[in-house]
């Protein structure tokens, strides 16, 4: 029986940032992982069936859609043909590569990696079934539970992940379906629904709710919707999926108004189910140590620790938007909490990002959150027509919007749908890490001609004297 100061189990954003993290503070660290989807690497979701995978083949995807459909205005012709089996080849090699990277990074900073399925088995004991079928057990000072979280079923859909696929089959897909409904108008949903849409698909949304993104500011999320159904994609909104039969060929589903009415049958070659996740703690022994999670499957935590003394629990398992970077900030805070430093989140500063195109990014409160909770704001806001750098580019959908304290001119929210806005909004987490006034980033020197010159203007907007537009 090995001792540890902490064994984390999991070896996701959460888990391996966190047993990194204890490496370097020279905790004596073992990180447990089962591995996803069958595989034997560590990255957990993210790494291996969710943010690297979407992210290369939308990647992929835009370098198609760009070649077949754009190329041309810009003075180069050409008839690309897609060759989905070499895309599917590339992404499978970049995550192989990054997976490996994490492998890399535990050996680097003495982290055991405990290959198997980890059960905590009373407190401070971990149990771990190998692949070989023997268990052994750990014992240490403290238990990291980041066992990440699954796709959420729907009722009277049932994942085959053939005609009907969750996230994990629709990266995967062996080839281009003619048509596809995605259930769920969330992220996840749009995100693989443009993958497919680009490479041919007819993609149609299904979405319960009266609106796209929920989460998104209402304003930008309008805007979202429509560059998307401007690029073919269908929405059913106010709409719910009540039943899924499998044919030969092709999928039906039973798709009725949320008022009510007559209900409607869809038929799609392909439905992706995409209404969501929930944390996963199958089989992880919680009751050994007396923790029984919330209706929906969260654990709950105050600063990481749980109800039990030395069990903690971070990223997609315990509250909190379900994000890679939630969980690796969460990693960093819990271990140093462990170590005896002080840990620290903020909550307010986690930035959501959609890779769509445009691509959406906002960090801090909505106009909704903040028309809600009574606070007066002043908004600037900057379309990319006017952005010199996104005109050449052909580029000019979205705008940027910042939203500022009235009185104090603190930037609270900052929303934007555009070109690469992605790599764009870790600026504005800064300014809001950093207290900042919206008048800070508007007399910041932003390098010209870049789309970053957007972010300026809109702040020089909260005080109205955006220059360019
Ligand atoms: P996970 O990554 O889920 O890792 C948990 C690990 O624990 C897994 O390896 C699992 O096998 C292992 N495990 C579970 N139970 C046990 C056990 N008992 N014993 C041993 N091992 C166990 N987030 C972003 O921030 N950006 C994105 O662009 C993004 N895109 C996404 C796209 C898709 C398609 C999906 C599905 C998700 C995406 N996400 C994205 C979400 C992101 O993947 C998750 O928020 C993140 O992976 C959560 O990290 P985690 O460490 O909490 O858990």
């Amino acid at each position: 029986m090995a001792q540890y100061d902490v064994i984390i189990i999991g070896g996701g954003p959460g888990g391996y940032n966190a047993a990194i993290r204890a490496g370097q503070l020279g905790l004596k660290v073992a990180c447990v992982d089962k591995g996803v989807n069958g595989g034997a690497t560590l990255g957990g979701t993210c790494l291996n069936v969710g943010c690297m995978p979407s992210k290369a083949l939308l990647h992929a995807s835009e370098m198609y859609d760009a070649a077949a459909n754009h190329f041309g205005e810009l003075g180069i012709d050409v008839k690309p043909s897609l060759n989905l089996t070499q895309m599917m080849a590339q992404k499978a090699t970049s995550v192989g590569q990054l997976t490996k990277g994490v492998e890399f990074l535990f050996k680097k900073n003495k982290v055991d990696w405990l290959k198997g399925s980890g059960r905590i088995a009373g407190p401070g004991k971990v149990e771990v079934a190998g692949p070989d079928g023997k268990s052994e057990t750990h014992e240490a000072k403290n238990i990291v539970i980041a066992t990440g979280s699954e796709p959420s079923p729907l009722a009277g859909v049932e994942v085959d992940q053939v005609r009907i696929v969750d996230s994990t089959g629709a990266l995967s897909l062996p080839k281009v379906p003619k048509s596809l409904v995605v259930i769920g108008a969330g992220i996840i949903g749009l995100e693989l629904g443009s993958v497919w849409r680009r490479l041919g698909a007819q993609v149609t949304v299904v979405e319960f709710l009266d609106r796209i993104t929920p989460g998104m500011d209402t304003e930008t999320a309008k805007t979202f919707q429509r560059a998307l159904t401007k690029q073919g994609m269908v929405f059913k909104l106010s709409s719910k999926v009540t039943g899924a039969k499998i044919g030969k060929s092709d999928v039906s589903l039973t798709v009725e108004p949320v008022a009510g009415g007559a209900a409607e049958t869809l038929t799609a070659d392909v439905v992706l189910l995409a209404v969501g996740r929930r944390p996963y703690t199958d089989g992880l022994g919680l009751e050994s140590v007396g923790i029984t999670p919330d209706k929906r499957g969260i654990i709950e935590t105050d600063h990481w620790k749980t109800s039990a003394p030395g069990v903690w629990a971070i990223g997609d398992v315990t509250h909190g938007p379900m994000l890679a970077h939630k969980g690796e900030e969460e990693a960093v805070a819990c271990i140093e909490t462990i170590a005896g430093k002080a840990g620290h989140v903020n909550y307010g500063v986690i930035p959501s990002v959609v890779y769509t195109s445009p691509e959406v990014a906002w960090v801090g409160q909505t106009e909704e959150e903040l028309k809600a909770a009574g606070r007066a704001y002043k908004a600037g806001k900057f379309p990319f027509t006017a952005n010199s750098r996104a005109k050449i580019n052909h580029e000019t959908e979205g705008f940027v919007k910042v939203l500022a304290d009235a009185a104090t001119d603190e930037v609270l929210g900052v929303h934007m749908i555009g070109p690469q806005v992605s790599e764009m909004i870790g600026e504005y987490c800064v300014a809001m890490e950093f207290k900042a006034a919206s008048e800070d980033v508007a007399r910041t020197c932003h390098p010209h001609p870049t789309r970053s010159e957007a972010l300026r203007q809109a702040a020089m907007g909260v005080e109205g004297w955006t220059m360019q537009a």
